[in-house]
């Protein structure tokens, strides 16, 4: 037993949305715990989630069923897997099974949070992060746990006998919670300095990549899209491959160097790590799903005959009323170019073709100081998912995005943070 005053039970480096909910679910009646962050306050990130509204569940974060070998998440919104880590070995689904979407709402609503449901997406009644923000804040205040802001810590070691963690040799504690964040979005603090500190104790760290983010694109069309948003259906391909890698619905931007909006996001999930291994990627956009192309064809092919005399694909005078003006342009002039001495007549297969599977090519992501979430991280084979304790080091534990576990758009990635620190509070506040 450590009698300084500088010793602590618990030290959590990075006061985010899971070192702040780890400190509030492991305190006790009788330990000290210190948060540590480097930012003049703390919880940042938390204030730009949700456009400022903070979506910080989703009902699609359940698991309905689970043996020993798998787990089944509920059907989410977008009908894709929620979780993405490199090991593909079930780890956010263990961590989640045991703190889901609705154990997540109940521990705000002890909080003192109305939640608020919307399509399954959970916000809290405020439509306001910053009340989020404040309810951690102040249930921190009223445990006692003690935060140090504006520190940056920068030499931490473990003592010989593996008793202890000193930090700087200023401050010391019993276990150590790294909770610092990935590397997006470093402004509001997470700036991959994390990694290093799990790197000195001997973690793997899967290289971190920016994801749910924009996809910049190479085609020549985008200066004139920018500005356009249009419901569509996305499928990711590997060049030159038949199955697609995912299948996305939703609202998709375009902007001048490329694609944007949340099916866009979820892509770069996948994208993110394709690129970065140096694969070429390819998206089929789907610009009218709510049409099959038997109807669309129909559709044109009735407008055509109508107006046969007038040359109708001369112009964009067929898309009005189906599409935005600046997309029109651009599939009216992608389809002539691409069909130069195809029949008026034949220009409804042309046209519906074009619409059904409007190809761009993707060759990046935007950087990290655009992107919600880093896609890698301290590798999951070294941490146990029951624990969040490191494999490697005793006493050493790990919370929230630091890990290589990234969650789709939807409240999925503060859910794995509000999990995470549940998981690693249930063996920390064990003295
Ligand atoms: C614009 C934006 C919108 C988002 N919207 C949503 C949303 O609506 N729903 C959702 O589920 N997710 C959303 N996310 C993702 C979500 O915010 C993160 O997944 C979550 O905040 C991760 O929590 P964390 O505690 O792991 O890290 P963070 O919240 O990033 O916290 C890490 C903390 O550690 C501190 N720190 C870092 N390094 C050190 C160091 N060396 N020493 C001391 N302190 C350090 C940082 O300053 C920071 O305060 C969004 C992200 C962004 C960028």
């Amino acid at each position: 037993m450590n009698n300084s005053k500088n010793h602590y039970d618990i030290i959590i480096i990075g006061g985010g949305a899971s070192g702040l909910c780890t400190a509030i679910m492991s305190k006790t009646e009788t330990n000290r715990i210190l948060i540590i962050e480097h930012n003049d306050r703390v919880g940042k990130k938390i204030l730009s989630t949700g456009n400022g509204k903070c979506n910080l569940t989703n009902l699609g974060c359940k698991v309905i069923s689970a043996s020993e070998s798998s787990f089944a998440f509920a059907e989410n919104a977008e009908g894709i897997a929620p979780y993405y880590s490199a090991n593909r070995d079930g780890f956010a689904e263990t961590v989640i099974s045991a703190f889901d979407a609705d154990k997540a709402i109940a521990f705000f609503e002890e909080l003192g949070m109305i939640p608020l449901n919307k399509n399954g997406y959970i916000y809290p009644r405020s439509e306001q992060a910053s009340s989020v923000l404040d309810l951690l804040r102040f249930k921190c205040e009223e445990l006692g746990v003690e935060i140090l802001c504006g520190y940056q810590p920068v030499k931490i070691r473990q003592s010989k006998d593996k008793a202890a963690f000193f930090i700087d040799e200023e401050y010391s504690c019993d276990r150590l919670v790294i909770a610092t964040g990935g590397q997006s979005a470093s402004k509001t603090g997470s700036d991959g300095s994390g990694y290093e500190i799990a790197k000195a104790f001997g973690h793997q760290i899967i290289p971190p990549q920016p994801a749910l983010c924009a996809l910049k694109c190479s085609d020549p069309f985008f200066k004139e899209l920018a500005g356009v948003r249009t419901d569509a259906k996305l499928a990711l391909f590997e060049w030159n491959s038949k199955e697609p890698l995912m299948t996305v619905s939703g609202n998709l931007q375009f902007n001048n160097y490329g694609i944007s909006g949340i099916p866009v996001f979820q892509l770069s999930l996948i994208a993110s790590r394709l690129f970065a291994e140096g694969h070429e990627l390819l998206v089929k956009i789907d610009l009218l799903p709510e049409l099959s192309e038997e109807e669309l064809s129909e559709i044109f092919a009735k407008k055509i005959r109508s107006q046969l005399k007038n040359n109708p694909v001369a112009g964009n005078e067929l898309f009005l009323g189906i599409l935005n003006k600046k997309l029109a342009n651009v599939v009216g002039k992608e389809s002539r170019k691409a069909h130069p001495d195809e029949k008026p007549e034949d220009y409804a297969f042309v046209y519906t073709h074009m619409i059904k599977r409007f190809k761009v090519h993707p060759t990046d992501t935007v950087s990290f100081e655009e992107a919600q979430t880093t896609l890698g991280g301290v590798s999951t084979a070294e941490i146990d998912p029951e624990t969040m304790e490191s494999r490697l080091v005793k006493g050493l534990y790990f919370t929230g995005e630091i890990i290589d576990v990234s969650g789709i758009c939807g409240g999925y990635n503060l859910q794995w943070a509000w999990a995470s620190a549940h998981a690693a509070s249930e063996s920390l506040k064990k003295s």
